[in-house]
């Protein structure tokens, strides 16, 4: 699986739709102080199913929708929508069919979150699962954080643990069988 585009609407700073193509290779993303770089990074990990508003930098989940500036009004929902190149058909069972994923989360004012695999409507745990068995995850080490080093070496054992295992690909397992147990 390999990301090939992340759209952005209303999603942080990033008001009007944005696209970030992902050629093959490495991608930089450069510019001055507070233009969004970090936003991009959030609204990846977003998309994939993030959770937890400190993660966002926010007090709330809604605080990724975009809060407004000078001249232009506040928005009633942010959407991301990351494309992933699906050719090698490696994505797990059930979103194994296509050459091409669109995965897409909307976040609407008081209503709450909506995720969608290409047409279809999804719970958050599908895409949550989607991408933890591809090592690849919300939480994953690929995804390094401003200050997130500094956190890593200062962090617990147990913490420390949960960032070897989905570096292992053995998150998605786990999840499950937390899952299994609470039947
Ligand atoms: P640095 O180089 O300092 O790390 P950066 O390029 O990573 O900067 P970001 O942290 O991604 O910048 O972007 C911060 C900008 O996003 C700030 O201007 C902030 O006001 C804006 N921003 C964050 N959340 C929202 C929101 N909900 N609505 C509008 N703007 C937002
Ligand atoms: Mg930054």
């Amino acid at each position: 699986m390999r990301f090939s585009k992340l759209r952005l609407t209303g999603f942080k700073s990033f008001v009007d739709p944005t696209d970030l193509i992902i050629a093959d290779g490495l991608t930089g993303v450069v510019g001055p102080n507070g233009c969004g770089k970090s936003n991009l990074l959030e609204a990846l990990r977003w998309v994939m199913g993030e959770n937890r508003p400190t993660a966002m930098r926010g007090g709330g989940m809604e605080d990724v929708i975009f809060a407004g500036a000078a001249t232009r009004p506040a928005r009633n929902f942010a959407e991301v929508a990351l494309h992933i190149d699906n050719g090698e058909r490696l994505a797990p069972a059930g979103f194994n069919e296509d050459d091409n994923l669109e995965i897409t989360r909307r976040i609407t004012r008081d209503v709450g979150s909506a995720y969608k695999v290409n047409t279809k409507d999804v719970r958050a745990r599908d895409v949550q699962m989607l991408f933890a068995d591809a090592s690849t995850g919300a939480h994953s080490p690929a995804l390094v954080r401003q200050g997130q080093i500094a956190e890593l070496i200062n962090s617990k054992p147990k913490a420390r643990r949960r960032i070897l295992e989905e570096a292992a690909g053995i998150s998605g397992l786990y999840q499950r069988r937390h899952e299994a147990e609470l039947k």
